[in-house]
């Protein structure tokens, strides 16, 4: 079976969802300045390949049609699909489709290269290059820990209200 219960599991614990933690930011093509993809569509990276990993890009990025094979380093052994920009036609990164166990949480994503692409960083309103910015994400099992924690503090909070509020209803009682 393809996906087996320990694959997903696999790509659950690596991958990730918080988009909480990121900058919003718009990936851009750094010889073109074509907009690639954007932060909510980006889930983080692979550092071995210099890659920013995306679950989405527009459409400005454009699949090729030819399987291509891997031959040295981390991509050896792998087929993949090269992307290239749709304003430039240069080679922006690839969608692995068969990999080692190393790459094959990362199947059927588009890998942009770091080395490609600035970044348009919208809270500061700065161009800056991918590579100088770190797009790993926290766990799934991480992202959750924080967010039970966010809501273990609210409802303390809630409870102290509350906690207040009857205190107040039952002096405002007594003294009527
Ligand atoms: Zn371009």
């Amino acid at each position: 079976m393809e996906f087996n219960n320990s694959v997903l599991t696999n790509r659950l614990e690596n991958l990730v969802i918080s988009r909480v933690d990121m900058e919003l930011m718009t990936l851009h093509c750094q010889q073109c300045h074509v907009v690639l993809a954007d932060s909510f569509g980006a889930c983080g990276e692979v550092q071995a390949l210099d890659c920013i990993v995306c679950v989405t890009v527009t459409n400005k990025v454009k699949v090729s049609e030819s399987l291509e094979r891997g031959t040295r380093g981390q991509m050896a052994h792998c087929l993949y699909n090269g992307l290239r920009c749709g304003g430039c036609s240069c080679v922006v990164g690839m969608v692995i489709q068969c990999a080692p166990a190393h790459l094959d949480t990362f199947r059927s994503m588009f890998l942009l290269c770091k080395a490609n692409i600035d970044c348009y960083v919208l809270n500061s309103s700065s161009m800056v290059k991918a590579s100088t910015l770190c797009f790993e994400q926290k766990s799934l099992k991480q992202s959750l820990k924080k967010i039970k924690h966010q809501c273990e503090g609210q409802l303390e909070r809630i409870s102290h209200l509350e906690k207040r509020l009857t205190y107040n209803n039952e002096a405002s009682f007594y003294y009527c």
